[in-house]
């Protein structure tokens, strides 16, 4: 890569005010210690939907929110329930609930909770199908501030008398439109009506079909509105750059980054994170594969940012690893690639951040790596902007090699029109007395090509993940009605049926089986196939690689309030 010029030194790396966008963590009212906590964590300032759903959620409002994963959505309503929480509280029943479609969902979401309230001593506790029971009853028992659960494991409890819900203030439905998919209404009808009538309620939805509407009408009081993504005002505002996605699991990003930058070979390149924290174990992850990376962040100091700039400038630095705070007002004007490691939190965001390149005519290329459940994020980002993002597949380790020869080749040409070589003459002619021509040329075009960098032998295959379409709005039990097969029909290959001991005339429903798998096991909806309702038994088709885990979870698990057996199909023995 070539060198980085940076227009304006001075001014520009000065570190912008927290006005540029208006709002910061403190001007919205959130109390010290969680101010400390997300100052710990590298959060620079608030995304969009945090910016507008925190300040009405700490006045105790309801609130009804369209945002997808990746928007920030869980700060927006974990902060102020902290914040709400009764200070000095020791024993007794949860002040918050939240209900959340999946077991993974439960775990990351009290996760968060527990990053963000960990100065004001929150005691949160996840529970959801398939974690032994005991733990869970005794935690309860010691008391406990927030409980984030699965609706199915939630009502289990609530039926016990292990879970009160007297004392609550607040109730928030996360990834609503997910938990009604998955046949959860009954179950959330059920425990709200355990809740107090005088409380808060939070939704939030990736999308607002007419029975997310329903629900908010019956449960939420005069609520706050917020939808990220409804601004269509930055349409026409977006430059013409090529805009790819890559999707891609949390573990494999670091590698599928520089999979990406080697094959682009990018002039210059600008990568945003989220948090400084994110930057800063970015960039020595980028420095430890061979990158020359460097951070920029707001908690670095002006001689920093300025030494920063200064190997861009002198072209020692190839990379540049930054938040959207540090990287405002900065204008480097050979940027050919912009990438997002994370998907942005708001198509504005979106926008400002491609802006840097594809300047005055210039060719530049926007690439945002997603992970698979932030693929709606971009399909909201695509809606607003009017432009499409292409989802790429990783480039293999064939592409990297095809990829390396090619600018070989290409530095070959450039030589051979550009440089003196009557120097090197002697030695291809004193080679050619003993070697063909053609070896030699060989010979030399390896050693150029090694010389140009690392080879690809020790390069691993990244996996790619497969992401379905959108179903904006469109319940699992059609599709899965729709795609039922009749009886007696073969698994397609990959897949694997599973039968379960109960059918129509004990009442079961698809969604009460996808429900019971997704409640008890981390597998999404999204993972099962079709679905056979027989008078007497069920067949579930899944991917060979999670039947083992689907049986698992159904056998620890009641359908329709029973047991069923559970099992892999022996193509209808015995039945
Ligand atoms: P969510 O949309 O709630 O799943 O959040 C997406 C990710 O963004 C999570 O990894 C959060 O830790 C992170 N995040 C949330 N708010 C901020 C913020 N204000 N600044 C930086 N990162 C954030």
């Amino acid at each position: 890569m070539s060198s980085v010029r940076h227009d304006a030194p001075t001014d520009s790396t000065t570190p912008p005010s927290p006005d540029d966008e208006g709002t910061a963590f403190a001007d919205l009212g959130l109390r010290a210690e969680l101010l400390g906590a997300l100052s710990a964590l590298g959060y620079e300032e608030p995304t969009p939907i945090q910016r507008e759903a925190i300040p009405p959620l700490l006045g105790g409002r309801d609130l009804l929110g369209q945002a997808a994963t990746g928007t920030g959505k869980t700060a927006a309503f974990a902060l102020p329930l902290l914040q709400r929480m009764p200070d000095d509280r020791t024993g007794g029943d949860p002040v918050a609930l939240v209900l959340v479609p999946t077991r993974e969902l439960a775990v990351q979401v009290s996760e968060a909770f527990h990053r963000y309230g960990k100065d004001l001593g929150a005691r949160v506790l996840p529970i959801y199908g398939g974690q032994p029971i005991g733990r869970q009853l005794r935690t309860l028992d010691a008391g406990v501030d927030v409980v984030v659960a699965t609706p199915g494991r939630a009502l289990d409890h609530i039926a016990r008398g292990t879970l009160r819900l007297g004392g609550l203030a607040t109730v928030v439905l996360d990834e609503a439109d997910e938990m009604l998919d998955m046949g959860f209404a009954e179950d959330i009808e059920a425990i709200l009506e355990h809740a107090p009538e005088r409380r808060q309620t939070v939704l939030f939805s990736a999308t607002m079909p007419s029975r997310i509407d329903g629900m908010a009408r019956q449960h939420l009081t005069d609520p706050v509105r917020i939808q990220i993504g409804r601004e269509q005002t930055v349409a026409g505002e977006a430059p013409r750059v090529r805009q790819s996605a890559y999707i891609v699991n949390r573990a494999h990003k670091p590698a599928a980054l520089g999979r990406v930058l080697d094959v682009e070979s990018p002039t210059a390149a600008i990568v945003f994170c989220r948090s400084r924290e994110e930057v800063d174990r970015l960039t020595e992850t980028m420095n430890g594969r061979g990158y020359r990376a460097e951070a920029l962040h707001g908690g670095m100091s002006q001689e920093q940012r300025d030494r920063v700039m200064g190997r861009l400038r002198a072209g020692t630095a190839d990379l540049l690893v930054a938040t959207d705070v540090a990287a405002r007002g900065l204008d480097i004007e050979q940027l050919t690639h912009v990438v997002n490691y994370d998907v942005p939190s708001a198509p504005e965001s979106y926008v400002h951040r491609i802006g840097r390149v594809g300047r005055a005519g210039r060719e530049g290329v926007a690439i945002t790596l997603a992970e698979p459940r932030e693929h709606r994020m971009l399909k909201t980002i695509e809606r607003v902007t009017g432009q499409r993002i292409t989802i790429d597949k990783i480039p293999t380790v064939a592409d990297l090699r095809t990829r390396r020869l090619e600018l070989t080749q290409a530095a070959l040409r450039e030589s051979l029109l550009e440089d003196d070589l009557d120097p090197f003459r002697v030695i291809v002619e004193t080679l050619t007395d003993e070697f063909d021509i053609m070896e030699v040329a060989l010979a030399a075009v390896k050693l150029a090509h090694e010389a140009a960098g690392p080879t690809t032998e020790d390069e691993q295959e990244i996996p790619q993940v497969a992401v379905r379409a959108a179903r904006e709005g469109r319940p699992d039990s059609d599709r899965r009605g729709a795609d039922r097969r009749g009886g007696g029909g073969r698994p397609r290959s990959g897949t694997t049926q599973v039968f379960v001991g109960l059918g129509r005339r004990a009442g079961v429903r698809p969604q009460d089986l996808v429900g019971a798998i997704t409640g008890e096991t981390g597998i999404s909806g999204r993972d099962i196939g079709s679905i056979e309702i027989a008078d007497r038994f069920s067949l579930v088709e899944v991917p060979q690689g999670i039947a083992d885990e689907v049986i698992a979870g159904l056998r620890g698990s009641t359908i329709k309030g029973r047991k069923a057996t559970v099992r892999r199909d022996r193509g209808g023995e015995g039945r």
